[in-house]
């Protein structure tokens, strides 16, 4: 399967800079947003496969549903581009106005006569911007959301821990960390933590302990890493 092969560590440290500086960019590109961005949890050195692509899936359409309930399904404003600078395997799909810009919606003419305005719905829907990056060192989607990012973490948390496939998904929520915004040149970004909205921290797949310290300390093996998330796969296909 195309793609379906293993990275090395030298390509999974260059796609987390990709990754950290593409947040930079929608953060400043979008500023006051809460950006969240989407990855599948699959330790190991393959990081796209059957596996992951439908876990990949599966958060796209939680995501959705969550940030824009049933927005997609009006595909008059959606358009698709291909980004330059990530190759031919980086899709992005960008939805509606790239900016927020007000919607001339009380003329009798909006939603026959513009195209690329927004439906009635997007109104509701708070979603400013989305990609998804199909990448061979791992899923990756982005969406800028006009909330409050501690908002945006608790939709977050709700789908990592009551998603059937939550457990294999890390959605985070990208938040400027500069310490004088608008001075430094690049942006300084972090992912806010459970611990910012009170909630517990996530819990290992195989024994229940904070994931953080199990990692840590190589508490398991890849099999036993790799047989608990076939069983969860497997759990959610029932
Ligand atoms: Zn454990």
């Amino acid at each position: 399967m195309d793609g379906d092969s293993a990275i090395s560590l030298e390509e999974l440290l260059r796609s987390r800079d990709v990754r950290v500086e593409h947040q930079r960019e929608l953060l400043t590109r979008f500023p006051g947003a809460s950006l969240i961005c989407f990855t599948v949890i699959l330790p190991g050195s393959v990081k796209r496969d059957v596996r992951s692509l439908k876990v990949a899936k599966a958060g796209v359409d939680a995501l959705s549903q969550t940030f824009r309930n049933d927005f997609l399904k009006d595909k008059t404003d959606m358009k698709d581009k291909t980004d330059k600078t990530e190759g031919s395997q980086a899709k992005i799909r960008v939805h509606g106005h790239s900016t927020p810009q007000p919607c001339p919606s009380d003329l009798p003419s909006c939603h026959s006569g513009f195209p690329s305005c927004h439906s009635e719905r997007s109104e509701e829907s708070p979603v400013l911007y989305q990609e998804e990056r199909d990448l061979a060192t791992g899923f990756e989607a982005y969406l800028v959301v006009s909330m409050p990012p501690e908002q945006a973490k608790k939709l977050c948390c709700d789908i990592e821990d009551t998603h059937p496939l939550g457990r294999l998904m890390d959605i985070d929520v990208i938040v400027d960390s500069s310490t004088s915004p608008g001075m430094t040149e690049e942006l300084s970004v972090r992912p806010l933590g459970r611990a910012d909205i009170g909630r517990p921290e996530r819990r290992c797949l195989l024994c229940g302990k904070p994931a953080r310290e199990c990692m840590r300390a190589h508490a398991h093996t890849q099999e036993e890493i790799q047989s608990a998330i076939n069983v969860i796969l497997s759990k959610s296909a029932e």
